[in-house]
């Protein structure tokens, strides 16, 4: 079945009885929504929604139930398999479920957790993608997660695992020298050992870094630094999470690309970031 959602001449899937739709809903900007989140939203009994989703996304569900199932900061996991069941009953009670989840569901979210734990109560699912952090976050600081002119690859990395501490399973060493750009989501409590690991594994103290906080939203702010200085500059400037964490020389591209209060008329930004010569206009 389908339903119609405000688009001339597209037609939307049905959100039925019994259902669970895990669904990103992007950074923090409500504009970072995809379609299908919106008909999602529009069809939705209940909206079981994370600390990082914004309220006036809700406003957009307001025929349903909001409830609020926010953990923040790898605290242990006792509460997500109560999150999960509850996701199953709700289902099994008849409603329209939507789980909707800061980001990409599938991104660092426990969406798998989630996705898994429904499915082997043979509880149907929909996954909706959703615009990651390390990506439209990064985008929203004037930093291309990716680059033809500094990097042919990027690792996503989380500093927390599962007790909360930083990953122990994580290869530094390989990622520090396998990987010319690090993304790094729920960095902040870890930083201190994290940029010394990095360090550690050949990452010079130079290294530019870019710390997003609450990215997309309006009070987002982007500090740029160093390895070597992150820890004293997160400090000094009073940052808190959620923030991504760039490493890596992309984000010198933000002296170019830094998109947030730009008008026209503004001098051309004939700048030279790498320092390796102006970018190939084609090929
Ligand atoms: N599924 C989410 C990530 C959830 S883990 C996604 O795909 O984006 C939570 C972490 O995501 C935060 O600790 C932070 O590192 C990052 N994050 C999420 N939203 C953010 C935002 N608006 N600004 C900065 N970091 C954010």
């Amino acid at each position: 079945m389908t339903t119609t959602l405000t688009l001339p001449g597209q037609t939307w899937p049905t959100l039925e009885p019994g259902w669970v739709w895990l669904c990103g809903a992007g950074p923090g900007d409500p504009g970072l929504l995809t379609l299908h989140a919106l008909n999602a939203l529009q069809q939705a009994d209940v909206v079981i929604y994370d600390a990082l989703v914004q309220e006036e996304i809700l406003t957009w569900a307001p025929q349903a139930e909001h409830i609020y199932a926010g953990k923040r900061g790898g605290k242990p996991s006792a509460k997500q398999r109560d999150i999960s069941l509850r996701l199953v009953d709700l289902a099994r009670a008849g409603k329209r479920v939507l789980r909707l989840k800061g980001g990409d569901p599938f991104v660092f979210g426990r969406g798998g957790e989630e996705a898994q734990t429904l499915v082997q109560h043979g509880v149907p699912i929909r996954i909706i993608p959703g615009i990651s952090a390390g990506i439209g976050g990064l985008a929203y600081a004037g930093i291309p997660v990716t680059h033809r002119d500094v990097n042919q690859s990027v690792t996503f990395v989380t500093g927390h695992d599962q007790s909360g501490n930083t990953p122990g399973s994580l290869d530094w060493q390989a990622i520090s020298k396998g990987s010319q750009v690090i993304v790094i989501y729920m960095g902040m409590k870890h930083i201190a050992q994290i940029s010394a690991a990095l360090i550690a594994a050949g990452r010079g103290v130079g290294e530019p870094v870019a710390v997003v906080t609450t990215a997309t939203t309006s009070e987002q702010r982007v500090l740029e630094t160093t390895l070597g200085t992150i820890v004293a500059d997160i400090n000094d400037a009073g940052l808190e999470p959620p923030a991504i964490i760039c490493v890596g020389q992309s984000v010198k591209m933000r002296q170019v690309l830094d998109w947030q209060g730009m008008a026209a008329g503004d001098a051309p930004r004939d700048l030279d970031p790498l320092g390796r010569g102006r970018p190939a206009e084609s090929a």
